[in-house]
């Protein structure tokens, strides 16, 4: 028998949830649907978003309520429109398979008079926020008189949001005798408080302990200097490359200028803030539950009530000012069983506000490194290999395609293939990545740590100057051929050079000052199996210092990146080679219509910069403005 049978949900019901996945009943649900189906008890439930709240009081309302009668039987009251629509949606997908339940969403910022005629047509299940609810009572447009039920979702979120009064204004339209049902996912006194006046002797059940988040989410802390924040952020991202993220600012200004700035590096980002209107933060919305955006850079405001599944990261780009912001915004990620991750980027001033939350939500964070640039690189790297593994191939549309291939790659092995198509990518990522600094607050205040070692950093020796190479062990050198490489080809004795730091495609080596020069033209003229050998001087990119990763990735040249800026952001350079591997990226991680809007966006392929802006992004949002 369905567990959710067992429980004492009614057939139809357990078939529509069923289609949904909901094999067996999460713990509140569990808890909570038994005492709820008796339809005697008020209800207290600690609970977050994520734990299936919904289905564990809308399931007994739908077995409670008497639909035969088109009166208005039960009223949630919920913090935002997106949650209002949320609760409405699941409420009727849960009784698809029922006869005349009638549902009613009642939000701001929408048209009011199809509301009250939606609700004039009929309703036993009324869903609303509170400043719309009221209004419409105001006009006497609906009759509260023989609600039997009033579930108060998130009743903290309404309270911070200042809804107290109009709660009360409501509720006094309600019988004295109704159930209540209240969910919160922190508990403060002032939900104590209303708790208390509202209800009598209710149902205490906990998810955790008191405002203690999720148990699914890792939280995690990366120290680093103010100036490396959005630094640092781009890398944990870049490291990260099946991220799908909540990003979260303080203010609605932060929240614009990093998404435009995340925009214009070539990032699929977008802002979800209080000034946009209503229709634009739907279009939001829509694109990131679609998953056609990546990272969506919201304000606590905003976000409240966002529920999409899937979320694997929310990165706390500022920390919010209360704690309980702190678990709601962590609390978009890891739904319904999944894992999650809740980063925050802060500065040695704020560890103290981590110890505070740590202390709040009885969890502790792990301190995390920012990855270094040949970490980013070599994660990027597997991805890629890890998507071209699993791409499905379109066997019909690719075939006609396949002799040419064939003969273009005749002359070369199985093995060589590979090593191209890994560097066509991975030689990108270097491009960006392989002077980047090390942006550890901890590590840059600290010369002597060790982390030089695997950072791309190193200090060159005295009198030598420190070259970089574009062929590496994956070209099946070892550092002695490297030294019989250089020599051979530049006429310089061995002794002129330095350290050999041997990487995967690449190599740092030094030379003495006085054959700089003579190395650097030598190489012009050498090739390395059909490959031309680049030399760069590696000390004039580091002594960029942060400011490297504080350029837009979709600037690369398209000469230097092999005719796609690359990257993530230098793939909105709108030539082909860019935008497939975004395309494949996206399928790969389930990011579904990306590569076709990106070229759509992009526009200007011919570019030579290679870097032109995604113009649909940008356009956009001047639109807003
Ligand atoms: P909620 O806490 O109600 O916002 O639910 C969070 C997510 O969990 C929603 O996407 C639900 O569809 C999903 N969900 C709720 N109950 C179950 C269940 N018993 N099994 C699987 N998924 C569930």
């Amino acid at each position: 028998m369905n567990p959710f049978s067992t429980l004492g949900i009614r057939h139809d019901i357990v078939n529509a949830i069923t289609e949904l996945g909901f094999e067996t009943p999460t713990p509140i649900q569990e808890q909570a649907i038994p005492v709820l189906l008796s339809g005697s008890n008020d209800l207290v439930g600690l609970a977050q978003t994520g734990t299936g709240k919904t289905a564990a009081f809308g399931l007994p309302l739908l077995e409670l309520l008497d639909f035969e009668e088109n009166y208005p039987q039960a009223l949630i009251l919920c913090p935002t429109r997106e949650l209002c629509l949320q609760i409405t949606n699941d409420l009727k997908t849960y009784s698809k398979n029922m006869s005349n339940v009638n549902v009613v969403a009642v939000y701001g910022g929408a048209n009011i008079s199809d509301q009250l005629r939606q609700i004039k047509r009929g309703v036993q299940i009324v869903v609303a926020t509170p400043g719309r609810m009221l209004d419409i009572i105001n006009r006497k447009a609906i009759d509260f008189s023989q609600v039997g039920f009033v579930v108060l979702d998130e009743a903290d979120e309404m309270l911070n949001m200042g809804f107290q009064e109009d709660i009360d204004s409501i509720l006094s339209t309600t019988p004295t005798d109704k159930k209540t049902w209240l969910f919160s996912a922190t508990m403060p006194s002032e939900v104590r408080r209303i708790a208390k006046k509202y209800m009598t002797d209710p149902f205490e059940l906990t998810m955790g302990t008191k405002n203690t988040g999720n148990v699914n989410i890792s939280h995690e802390y990366y120290v680093v200097r103010a100036r490396d924040k959005y630094a640092a952020f781009k890398r944990i991202v870049d490291f990260n490359p099946e991220i799908f993220g909540i990003v979260f600012c303080r203010t609605k200004i932060e929240t614009q200028e990093i998404a435009e700035a995340l925009i214009k590096d070539g990032y699929n980002a977008d802002s979800l803030h209080g000034d946009l209107s209503q229709q634009q933060r739907d279009k939001v919305m829509k694109r990131y539950r679609e998953r056609n955006l990546q990272l969506l850079i919201a304000t606590d405001v905003a976000a409240r009530g966002i529920d999409v599944n899937d979320v694997t990261h929310v990165i706390n780009y500022s920390l919010p000012d209360e704690l309980e912001n702190y678990t709601h915004r962590s609390g978009r990620t890891a739904r319904a069983g999944k894992m999650g991750i809740s980063i925050a980027i802060i500065n040695q001033k704020e560890l103290g506000k981590i110890r505070q939350i740590e202390r709040g939500i009885g969890k502790q964070f792990t301190k995390s490194e920012i990855p270094n640039g040949f970490d980013v690189c070599e994660k990027q790297l597997f991805a890629l290999v890890h998507k071209v593994h699993n791409v499905e191939v379109n066997e019909e549309q690719i075939e006609q395609y396949i002799p040419r291939i064939m003969d273009e790659f005749k002359d070369l092995e199985k093995e060589e293939i590979i090593k191209r198509f890994a560097s066509l990518e991975f030689n990108r990522f270097l491009e960006y990545y392989k002077n980047a600094p090390d942006l550890n607050a901890s590590s840059q205040d600290d010369r002597s740590s060790d982390r030089g070692d695997r950072s791309f950093k190193s200090s060159t020796s005295e009198g030598y100057t420190r070259l970089f190479m574009n062929l590496g062990s994956v070209d099946d050198f070892t550092r002695g051929d490297m030294l019989g490489f250089i020599c051979n080809n530049t006429k310089i004795s061995g002794k002129s050079v330095g350290k050999i730091d041997l990487k995967g495609v690449f190599t740092f080596f030094e030379v003495e000052n006085s054959v700089v020069e003579q190395v650097q033209q030598a190489f012009k003229t050498v090739d390395y199996q059909g490959r031309d050998v680049r030399i760069e001087l590696a000390g004039e990119r580091e002594g960029g210092g942060s400011g490297r990763e504080s350029g837009s990735r979709g600037g690369f040249s398209r000469e230097r990146s092999g005719g796609g800026s690359g990257h993530r952001g230098r793939s909105t350079g709108g030539n082909r080679e860019g935008s497939s591997r975004e395309g494949s990226s996206r399928e790969g991680s389930g990011f579904r219509d990306f590569s076709g809007k990106r070229r759509e966006d992009r526009g200007n392929s011919s570019s030579p910069s290679g870097g032109p802006r995604r113009e649909g992004g940008t356009g956009e949002r001047r639109r807003r403005n």
